[in-house]
């Protein structure tokens, strides 16, 4: 088993890192080949615009959109989320948008001053608090009916899941706590 990492963009190597400690191959994912070896990806974050344009350019969009519909599984953080989202609120107009969690996102939405906060969070299933780091972070206006929400930040879900595609709106990588790649790699 392979895990992929949608390396155009963003905060790549921290997750890189954090499945390799447990245990998992990894592979950056630049083109459709590098998708074609993989069994899962992380979408990682940073800058969804710029990600979704460079998903373009490289011909990836669409094989990603294709092995999302056949179920491959995938972990959308921050930015990743809102690629995977079915609806981007506040995105560019041009900004595409995979639709693989029934998820409304609106970008940088926790106020443009309070740019990155950590939080504590309940996670489901998990014995103590999981540290968020949000930073720039989309909130989740809504969630359809076959989204299991399981944390949330001021009460808006930030820890979704729908089949095989599990997606935070923080910073999961960066805390340097890896039961949520643990709980990823559980579904893979
Ligand atoms: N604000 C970014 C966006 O809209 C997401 C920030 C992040 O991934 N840390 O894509």
């Amino acid at each position: 088993m392979k895990v992929g990492i949608l390396a155009v963009q963003g905060a790549v190597r921290e997750h890189a890192a954090a499945l390799t400690e447990l245990g998992a191959a990894t592979l950056e994912v630049r083109t459709p080949d590098d998708l074609g070896a993989v069994d899962a990806l992380v979408l990682p974050g940073g800058e969804s615009t710029t990600i979704s344009f460079l998903l373009g350019s490289s011909g990836l969009f669409d094989p990603v959109a294709a092995r999302l519909t056949g179920g491959m599984p995938a972990f959308g953080t921050c930015a990743g989320m809102i690629l995977l989202a079915a609806e981007v609120l506040d995105g560019r107009p041009d900004q595409r948008s995979f639709g693989a969690i029934d998820l409304a996102v609106r970008r940088n939405a926790f106020g443009r001053q309070v740019d990155s906060f950590e939080a504590d969070l309940a996670v489901e299933g998990l014995d103590g608090p999981f540290r968020g780091v949000f930073i720039r972070a989309p909130v989740v206006e809504r969630a359809g009916p076959a989204v299991e929400v399981l944390a949330r930040i001021d009460g808006a879900p930030a820890l979704c899941r729908q089949g095989a595609v599990l997606t935070a709106a923080f910073h999961p990588e960066l805390s340097g706590d890896l039961r949520l790649h643990r709980l990823f790699l559980e579904g893979v």
